[in-house]
């Protein structure tokens, strides 16, 4: 490696990951990590969940604290955009104007979300970034009203700690259920009486006309049946588009999101990409995933092959939802599977385990971290899988990873 060193696009969970294991696999050169927030790299999941509910201090929502950088020679430019990338000179081009070498470049450029019509209003909010979770805290008064638009998992977490702050909450999901996208009905069933118990007005099958303002702000909503909402907040929870601007500009392949080979290599040999920008090959086709645990292994394979590894990302994919006092952590995933068995734990613990034929394709686990640990160990480990046995509620699970 010369002494151009690797640059890295975004300082989100997948560039933090890959400056780290570049430094933890031994490599000497400069790394910079380039990011266009204000913060250092740091965790979005508590965004919707502890720290919106003011239980998590804003310090511990940070990767390392502020010396981690100093002390690993990464050099880390916060507030800083990359604006174009060079690739026949190599060279990063940056906001403030100078051009910055690279040897390798990794892009972890992540995803923002989509914006609703009249986003403009004031009161009109989305829940990305930690600026984002501010500006939500701020306006979280309790007796609010607050329409929360969409019901994926960003959906209903923020509606949930919006209930435990003493807002009065509405939900809207245009498809005919919650978690439509992601996951079986009966999850869906599971986390609308969940919803429903705590006072969420939850509406499927209705979506967003148009919003409603006066004098700049939101006053409200029409929604697709006619009916009229009065709302104090609206948060969209519709999805998010990859960054992929940069990488299309370069020239490089996007496919939903930046396309990579298995060895998260984009369509120039010296630029990888990690994390939700990123789209790469799963069983004869390409999936983007957006979580925390592939944002990590994603980037620290992309990591090692930039020091010629040669590794080959095999996704792991694992996610994990809090809403209300309910844990849910997915292992695997669901989409291919042709039934859905149920286990029954003790109390609210409940699973449901995706089947392909007898094979396991992925497991919801509500408040049953055993089950959890036990599904990603038998998915690891691949092979038919006895459905009676998980469907039997006194069976004992580890007779799965026997044999
Ligand atoms: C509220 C919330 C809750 C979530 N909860 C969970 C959860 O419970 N479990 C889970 O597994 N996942 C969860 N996720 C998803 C998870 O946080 C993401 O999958 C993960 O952060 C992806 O990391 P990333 O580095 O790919 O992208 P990001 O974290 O989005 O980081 C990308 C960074 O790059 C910056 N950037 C983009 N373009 C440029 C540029 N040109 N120049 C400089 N910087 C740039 C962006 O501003 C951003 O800071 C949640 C996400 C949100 C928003």
């Amino acid at each position: 490696m010369t002494d151009k060193g690797v640059v890295i696009i975004g300082a989100g969970q997948a560039g933090f990951s890959a400056a780290s294991k570049l430094r933890d696999l031994g490599h000497g050169g400069p790394i910079t990590l380039i990011g266009n927030e204000p913060a250092p790299p740091y965790q979005r999941p508590p965004l919707s969940k502890a720290y919106l509910l003011g239980e998590m201090a804003r310090e511990r929502l940070f990767l390392r604290p502020p010396g981690f950088y100093a002390e690993r020679d990464i050099t880390l430019l916060t507030g800083c955009t990359a604006t174009e990338i060079r690739r026949e000179a190599r060279q990063v081009v940056l906001s403030d104007g100078n051009a910055l070498p690279y040897r390798r470049l990794l892009l972890a450029t992540g995803a923002r979300p989509r914006l609703l019509p009249g986003a403009d209003l004031d009161g009109v909010l989305v829940m990305r970034s930690l600026a984002d979770a501010d500006r939500l805290a701020q306006a979280c008064q309790p007796g609010l009203r607050l329409l929360v638009v969409g019901g994926g998992y960003i959906g209903l977490e923020a509606a949930a700690s919006a209930v435990k702050l003493g807002l009065r909450v509405t939900l809207i999901e245009a498809a005919p259920r919650i978690l439509n996208r992601v996951a079986a009905p009966q999850t869906s069933d599971y986390f609308r009486d969940l919803h429903l118990s705590r006072g969420v007005d939850l509406r499927e099958g209705v979506g967003l006309a148009h919003l409603t303002g006066a004098g700049g702000r939101v006053t409200g909503a029409v929604l697709t049946d006619g009916s009229e909402l009065p709302a104090d907040l609206v948060v969209a929870g519709i999805g998010v588009l990859p960054n992929i601007e940069l990488a299309q500009a370069a020239g490089l392949t996007c496919e939903n999101g930046i396309s990579t080979d298995e060895y998260c290599r984009t369509a120039d040999p010296a630029i990888f990409a990690a994390g939700d920008c990123t789209s790469f090959p799963w069983r004869g086709g390409r999936i983007r995933l957006e979580s925390v645990g592939n944002a990590i292994d994603q980037a620290e394979v992309a990591a090692a092959n930039m020091l010629g590894a040669g590794q080959v990302y095999q996704a792991k994919p694992w996610f994990w939802s809090d809403q209300f006092d309910v844990k849910l952590q997915i292992a695997g995933l669901s989409g291919a599977h042709d039934r859905v068995v149920t286990r029954l734990g003790a109390g609210p613990a409940r699973s449901h385990w995706y089947f392909d034929g007898d094979r396991l394709q992925a497991v919801d686990a509500m408040n049953d971290p055993r089950v959890f640990m036990v599904a990603k160990r038998v998915l690891e480990r691949g092979g038919p899988v006895d459905a009676a046995l998980v469907a039997d509620p006194a069976s004992d699970l580890r007779a799965l990873l026997a044999g």
